[in-house]
């Protein structure tokens, strides 16, 4: 890599540890969870962050069917 000026990156959410930093260069966001870093297209931001929140709805929805993450033997169901 040659020293070319460095990339334009603003914080679009969160904080150090768990945060959402976004290249307007490279049309990139990058999420950094600890000391993990996934690198999208914004495109494909998009398409996690919808993704995400199917989840987590199902997730909610699956809590309240069930009672819980756990099935009536205690055991962790798939
Ligand atoms: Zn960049």
């Amino acid at each position: 890599m040659s020293a070319s000026k460095p990339c334009n990156k603003t914080v679009l959410a969160g904080e150090s540890g768990c945060r959402v930093v976004y290249c307007h260069d490279c049309r990139v966001a990058e999420l950094e969870v600890g000391s993990v870093s996934l690198r999208l297209k914004d495109d494909a931001f998009r398409n996690l962050s919808s993704l995400i929140a199917t989840a987590v709805a199902n997730l909610d929805k699956a809590s309240l069917r069930d009672g819980g993450f756990y099935g009536q033997d205690g055991y962790h169901v798939h």
